[in-house]
């Protein structure tokens, strides 16, 4: 019964976030920075960058817990926060609130999470660029993967999630 219990647990894990398992997965076969490359490149919906600031971009994480999950970072590969130039700092921030905003206006969530992982201890899948995550969460959307199963676990696919939140960044 305990061994039942924790397949279905596995199982469950695996179900409620495929993207995580492969972004686990590919952990350290890719040590390029996409906080770095990405925003040298023009394309920003194709790389889910929604908003340029002056230090600091938000961009659309590739690996979301929940639509909308996405990190506000600067430009610049700084690894500690406490190296964080005042500009970038105070930068940092503003977006935050700023793209949190957006998400409230362009898909309503009940609440947001919010944190930066430091060090791969706590969670970084990229140390050595600091980033926020900025999450919205919805009443129940933990809850429900258990009880439908097979049903896809997030609705929106990253572009579509883009193209909603993208007007209101502007
Ligand atoms: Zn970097």
């Amino acid at each position: 019964m305990a061994r039942k219990t924790a397949a279905m647990a596995g199982a469950l894990a695996r179900l409620w976030a495929p993207w995580r398992m492969a972004y686990i997965k590919d952990a350290g076969k890719d040590s390029a920075c996409f906080l770095c490359s990405l925003p040298k490149s023009k394309k920003d919906r194709e790389n889910l960058i929604l908003y340029r600031g002056k230090t600091c971009f938000v961009i659309l994480n590739k690996f979301p817990y929940n639509n909308g999950h996405l990190l506000v970072s600067p430009y610049r590969h700084v690894g500690e926060i406490e190296e964080m130039t005042d500009a970038e700092s105070l930068e940092l921030m503003k977006l935050t609130g700023r793209a949190k905003k957006a998400i409230q206006r362009a898909m309503n969530p009940n609440g947001f999470n919010l944190g930066v992982n430091l060090g791969r201890a706590a969670g970084a899948g990229l140390p050595g660029h600091v980033h926020m995550h900025l999450v919205p969460r919805w009443n129940g959307d933990c809850n429900f993967m258990p009880v439908l199963g097979e049903t896809k676990v997030l609705p929106l696919t990253l572009l579509e999630t883009w193209d909603m939140l993208h007007p209101f960044l502007k």
